[in-house]
């Protein structure tokens, strides 16, 4: 069960009141390998003021300077126009957002929502994937702080899906090695790895569930 909660948010963007539902939690049941969601209350922890289309997680706080500028462009506000679904068009917003502000790291996060949310709403979502895996390996590239071992498993799933099974294979082994060095190896993103590498080694592109039905 989802709870939500009402509140009133003065947009920090276009100044306009209005009140949103917030989600407070919800119980996740399942995800996929690529840690993408089986519920669609994931997306809502994103708020979208209905006038400017500003999307962040807490309209409460001022706003990014870049942000206005990402707000009012052309390319936000056609995204808004499109027949794209509003969970992927608020995942998109958010990666705009982060790529103006040069935070590569949010930027493929958002990115990778956007193909959960495309996913989940069965829309094109190669693009998504695709933009995910780019922004992901220039956070590696450019030393961005904070990327963790979620980061770079669901990478390691992205480029399976992708049929990159070579550099697949390379970062799960590199990851598998890491956690066995440090005996880190009792947890679930490990298991994942071991999974990763069988569908690997079978060619498997397909998105799986970390919870399979077993037939
Ligand atoms: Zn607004």
């Amino acid at each position: 069960m989802a709870k939500y909660i009402t509140k009133t948010y003065r947009c920090p963007v276009c100044g306009e009141e209005h009140e949103y539902s917030v989600l407070v939690s919800y119980r996740s049941s399942n995800t996929y390998l690529d840690l993408g969601p089986t519920q669609r209350e994931y997306f809502e922890m994103y708020l979208e003021c209905p006038k400017c289309h500003y999307v962040s997680m807490n309209p409460g706080k001022p706003a990014n300077k870049d942000a206005f500028v990402t707000v009012c462009s052309k390319e936000y506000q056609d995204c808004f126009d499109s027949d794209l679904s509003t969970a992927v068009k608020k995942c998109i917003a958010m990666a705009m957002m982060s790529e103006s502000e040069k935070n590569a790291l949010s930027a493929a996060r958002s990115w990778l929502r956007a193909f959960y949310a495309a996913e989940m709403d069965q829309q094109p979502s190669e693009t998504y994937r695709k933009k995910a895996v780019d922004a992901y390996q220039n956070a590696m590239e450019s030393g961005a702080g904070g990327l963790a071992l979620e980061d770079f498993c669901a990478l390691c799933d992205l480029l399976r899906q992708e049929k990159r099974f070579a550099e697949a294979e390379e970062l799960a082994n590199a990851l598998i090695q890491n956690a066995e060095d440090n005996k880190n190896t009792d947890n679930e993103p490990y298991r994942v790895l071991l999974r990763e590498k069988e569908y690997i080694h079978n060619r498997d592109h397909s998105r799986h569930l970390l919870k399979e039905e077993v037939a």
